[in-house]
């Protein structure tokens, strides 16, 4: 009796083990155990940063036309699909040369360009700059944007420049004094402070451990095809688009690193 007891156990753990092997032979190992979630950027790609893994042109947050009081439909458009797409292009084009820095993200690769081996140094700050530039001057305008500025921002212009007035009188100068091709930006410089600086073809100010708070881009392909030479009238009219609450979100951004 208890030999036929062991020998019904035993059949049954081996019909068990039977029913397992076929289970385990039918159904793929991903199926079975849940993929590990590895994402090839999230080593290098801190909170909110750009990956080059690979770069891709964000869409813009509203209509080509949607900017009026400031830019035109058409600047827009070619602004976006064609200048920026090309600097999105650029970029992936370059790092498949070194795959190994695909794993950085966008801001890493600028906040540290002397890593970069020399045969491509100079097209990833032009185009990882200019990628980086154009999706921050995209989020930082708005349909809904423009009057004074708001939130803790607006306290921070007041203390560093005397008033908004002031603020945007001393931008405007930048940006006009900016030669060639460029940006004028507000950054919170390594001090924790406020400050307007500009910046060459489309280096950014990361580079220089600054933080970009606001940026407005004066290279000709932002303004000419409305503005013609007049850059401080698009420079005066582009305060009617910036978008307070998302440079109040890049302030927040800032102080927390
Ligand atoms: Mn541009």
């Amino acid at each position: 009796m208890k030999n036929h007891l062991t020998r019904s156990i035993r059949f049954l753990v081996a019909g068990a083990a039977l029913l397992l092997l076929l289970i385990s032979c039918q159904t793929s190992p991903q199926a079975q155990i849940p993929a590990p979630t590895i994402q090839p950027t999230a080593v290098a790609s801190s909170e909110g940063e750009l990956s080059a893994n690979p770069a891709q042109l964000p869409p813009l947050p509203y209509d080509y036309g949607a900017l009026a009081t400031a830019i035109d439909a058409e600047t827009m458009k070619l602004h976006h699909d064609r200048h920026h797409a090309a600097y999105v292009e650029n970029l992936n084009a370059a790092l498949t040369q070194q795959p190994n820095l695909q794993n950085r993200s966008v801001e890493a690769l600028l906040r540290d360009l002397n890593s970069l081996p020399e045969a491509i140094r100079t097209t990833v700050q032009n185009n990882a700059g200019g990628h980086l530039n154009h999706t921050i001057f995209w989020q930082i305008m708005s349909p809904n944007g423009g009057g004074q500025p708001t939130g803790e921002i607006a306290q921070a212009i007041n203390q560093s420049f005397g008033s908004f007035d002031n603020f945007r009188k001393q931008f405007n100068q930048a940006g006009g004094d900016r030669f060639g091709s460029g940006w004028v930006w507000l950054v919170r410089n390594p001090q924790g402070q406020l400050q307007i600086t500009t910046t060459p073809n489309q280096d950014n100010p990361i580079t220089t451990g600054n933080f970009p708070l606001l940026g407005n881009d004066v290279w000709e392909h932002a303004y000419y095809l409305r503005y013609q030479n007049r850059r401080a009238e698009y420079l005066s009219n582009w305060w009617n688009v910036v978008n307070w609450q998302e440079v109040n979100r890049r302030w927040q951004r800032a102080s927390q690193r």
